[in-house]
């Protein structure tokens, strides 16, 4: 791009445009110059959801995260610009949202006359063509939005969000946000030629923002299908001259058959005709890459959607995408004949290190400092407090105060998600892993969390992954083999004096969900029903014995909701009654949020396991052991049945389980 949105030259124009100036005049009396005129190589770039990520860093862990941040795409940005004569950047959406500085300027700091969000000022010294808004962008809502979007400094679209009620068709929308814009921009083709060229950029955001932030938008924004939406502007950019049409799509590559209202959308919008690029995102995905491989119109080859370019730029900073257009003049306007889409990664990892690949850009890091720095205090800070330490050194072996806690936090949540839905009146369950329990994470791989004043970092401690809360519909059955697939990190257990490992170290400590709200025990005397991939390999074995619901047993047709993550319930570890297809509350809400909204709300915790599980009993097996911290030997006369018995390999201590009566 030679000039900016209002025509005016900056220095650098200048200095490439007078460039190619000469260039054009050397070059004007020769055939190669000729067979370049027309022919225009325009470079797309694109970030999506960075979720507030400009520092390399980690605020819920307190330490660095190269694998992040928007510093360092600057770099990459800088790089690819320099490379190409003709680029735009766009912004694909949820970049207000996501770690721990966009929660203190929404929740704390807010905003005084003239301050600019942070992420606004980094994202404006890109200098951004065009940004669409991510479904994040409303969590805090609509008055919070303004304030941040005053600051920016380009242009922002959205068509399938409007203000009050739909109008009768989307051209009528009041929409939120301009739809589209139409950016003019002078290009510099094959030749050293200068052309006008306008670009139509349109944006989207998944229509369940509704559902996501009810308590913000109901009322005050109603959202349209994003097909739909494309369906009504397109044309009409086109009718406005737009020579080309970029869709700022934040939404997922789904394929099969569009359902109407689709959160993934991309694949459809490709089949809108006059879209000629498709910027995509939200799934915290890379297009083209191997997690898009053999669907059915998706090449990941030639990174089309449909046969239409696109691409996915990870998220958090981990990517820049990038698509390569050839366009030709054809008539008065341009066609796209050549592409190329890819996402660039600012890290690679070699055996098991993380290697930056783009330095951060340090006046970015420099401009934001102050905000780093406040970031820090406050994830340093109390989110509320326990009355006692909470440890997952045996949460393998019985029910565990620090996972009641995740389980409490989850019903809480969304018991108020359920409510006035068809489902408040089903039994509610939550499901909760221990994430950090030793194995293959070492001896010291155990949440700690200190008696007393509870910190944002504690809360990661607690919940390490990035989830989000879903919860699914199961029935009695599913609801038994979800536990007997769970169940499958034990060993099977026989009578005897010989020393007996309980565990399996080949099962990942996050696959042994336990369920609340049902009590239960656990055959060991039985093989598990399951392989550590989820596939039944023992029909007739039954691990989960005297499941029951307030008492009753569960009969296999009793309908449960049960709470758990969008890892599990979209089919994460292959669980029963978890394919993706039992799903009735799909939060935007980070569980880790969660259950710092549960800490603020509750003032002191007295976490406490609530016994809902236990081992049945092997009668004669003396000498059932496992590992764990050292540190659990104070603890271990806590947990029925737990006695230390010395120091372990590698840093752990050995346990004995006492299973026999
Ligand atoms: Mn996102
Ligand atoms: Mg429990």
């Amino acid at each position: 791009m030679t000039q900016d949105c209002n025509g005016s030259m900056t220095r650098r124009d200048a200095l490439i445009a007078g460039t190619s100036l000469l260039g054009a005049a050397l070059a004007s009396n020769t055939s190669f110059a000729q067979a370049g005129a027309g022919t225009v190589k325009l470079r797309i770039l694109e970030t999506t959801d960075i979720h507030v990520h400009v520092h390399s860093y980690d605020y819920y862990r307190d330490q660095p995260d190269d694998t992040v941040g928007l510093a360092r795409i600057a770099t990459l940005i800088e790089k690819a610009r320099g490379e190409a004569k003709n680029t735009l950047l766009f912004e694909n959406g949820d970049f207000l949202q996501g770690n721990p500085l966009g929660d203190l300027v929404a929740f704390e700091r807010g905003f005084k006359e003239g301050d600019r969000h942070p992420l606004i000022r980094a994202m404006n010294s890109l200098k951004i063509d065009a940004g669409t808004l991510g479904n994040h962008e409303f969590n805090y809502g609509l008055a919070f939005l303004e304030k941040s979007l005053a600051g920016a400094e380009y242009p922002l679209v959205l068509a399938n969000v409007a203000k009050g009620k739909l109008a009768a068709n989307a051209r009528a929308d009041q929409t939120l946000l301009k739809p589209y814009v139409i950016l003019e921009r002078e290009v510099v083709d094959e030749a050293g030629g200068k052309h006008r060229i306008k670009i139509g950029v349109i944006g989207f955001t998944p229509p369940q923002i509704m559902q996501w932030d009810q308590t913000h938008l109901k009322g005050n924004v109603e959202t349209r299908d994003i097909v739909a939406s494309a369906a009504a502007f397109v044309p009409e950019m086109k009718e406005r001259g737009a020579d080309l049409v970029v869709a700022l799509a934040h939404t997922g590559i789904a394929t099969g058959n569009p359902q109407g209202m689709d959160e993934n959308a991309a694949f459809y919008l490709a089949g809108v005709k006059g879209i000629d690029v498709i910027l995509t995102g939200h799934s915290h995905l890379v297009f083209p890459g191997p997690n898009y491989k053999d669907r059915p119109g998706v090449d990941i080859e030639k990174g089309t959607l449909n046969g239409i370019p696109a691409v996915m730029a990870g998220f958090w900073g981990s990517h820049l995408g990038q698509i390569d257009l050839t366009l030709q003049k054809d008539g008065g306007t341009y066609r796209v004949v050549e592409h190329k889409s890819g996402a660039i990664p600012i890290f690679k990892r070699e055996s098991g290190k993380i290697v930056p690949l783009a330095a951060p850009n340090a006046s970015m890091l420099v401009s934001i400092e102050a905000d780093h720095n406040a970031t820090l205090e406050y994830v340093r800070r109390p989110v509320g407090k326990t009355a006692k330490a909470m440890d997952t050194y045996f949460a393998l072996v019985s029910d565990n105060a620090a996972l009641q806690v995740i389980s409490d936090a989850q019903i809480w949540a969304v018991k108020q998600l359920l409510a006035g839905t068809p489902h408040a009146s089903l039994p509610l369950l939550s499901a909760v892993a221990p994430f950090k329990a030793g194995g293959r994470g070492g001896a010291d791989f155990y949440t700690q969390v200190p008696e007393g004043q509870v910190a944002l970092k504690n809360v990661a401690d607690l919940y390490i992954y990035p989830n989000t809360l879903r919860a699914v519909k199961v029935n009695g059955r599913q609801l038994k083999d979800w536990l007997e697939r769970s169940a499958g990190i034990f060993n099977q257990i026989k009578p005897g004096d010989a020393e007996q490992a309980l565990l399996n170290p080949s099962f990942p400590a996050f696959n042994f969900d336990m369920i609340d709200g049902v009590t239960y025990e656990i055959d060991l005397a039985q093989p598990s029903r399951y392989d550590g991939d989820g596939k039944l390999i023992a029909p007739d074995a039954n691990r989960i014995v005297n499941l029951a619901y307030q008492g009753k047993p569960v009969t296999a047709d009793q309908q449960f909701v049960v709470c758990t993550n969008n890892y599990r319930a979209s089919g994460g570890g292959n669980f029963p009654g978890n394919d993706g297809t039992t799903i009735v509350v799909e939060a935007p809400d980070a569980t880790r949020d969660v259950i710092i909204k549960y800490f603020q709300q509750t003032g002191t915790l007295n976490p406490k396991a609530d016994g809902n599980w236990r081992f049945k009993a092997v009668p004669g097996a003396s000498n059932v052991v496992f590992e764990s911290n050292p540190k659990g030997r104070d603890l271990a006369g806590t947990v029925k049945g737990v006695s230390y018995l010395g120091e372990g390999q590698n840093g752990f201590a050995r346990f004995r389980l006492d299973v026999g009566a």
